[in-house]
């Protein structure tokens, strides 16, 4: 059985749905009666079609799920993943803007887990760059986050953690 990260990490815009939630869509977001969530001027807003399976998949697994975010539009953000009805997988969200190590010694401390134990998905290198320094193993995610690039990952964790100590 290959080992399996504790918590597993996320970004947000381009990571889990398709957008810049503080430039290309428009809070306060709403769903209608038919389960489609827009914005504020009507607009469709969708994650990226694997999401929810990805995350229901960690559950199984019993890999424990969280989000961390550098941007400023924290309300719309949270706002979203609950319409989404992702709210629940997620144990924290860490939305605000800076750099994201601040973001993962947050999650270090509320956790306990430490970064040995964490993979973290994201879209842009600055963010690799900089969680990777901490011990997080870093999955560029390119294109929005799909079962195959969770598989992968995955595959990724398991042999950084069999090469380590
Ligand atoms: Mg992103």
């Amino acid at each position: 059985m290959a080992r399996l990260p504790k918590l597993a990490v996320f970004d947000l815009d381009y990571t889990l749905w398709p957008f810049w939630v503080d430039t290309h869509v428009e809070p306060p977001f709403h769903k209608s009666s038919d389960e489609i969530v827009r914005d504020r001027r009507g607009q469709t807003i969708r994650l990226y079609p694997e999401v929810p399976e990805i995350l229901e998949r960690l559950r199984d697994l019993g890999v424990l799920v969280a989000a961390a975010s550098r941007t400023g539009e924290i309300e719309g953000a949270t706002q979203l993943l609950e319409l989404f009805d992702l709210g629940r997988h997620f144990v924290h969200q860490e939305i605000y803007p800076g750099s994201k190590v601040t973001h993962f010694e947050r999650l270090q401390l509320k956790t306990g887990i430490p970064f040995s134990q964490m993979i973290f998905f994201d879209d842009e290198n600055r963010n690799i760059v900089d969680v990777s320094k901490l011990g997080v193993t870093c999955i560029y995610v390119q294109n929005g986050m799909s079962l195959q690039t969770l598989t992968q990952g995955l595959e990724t964790f398991a042999k950084v953690s069999k090469a380590g100590p």
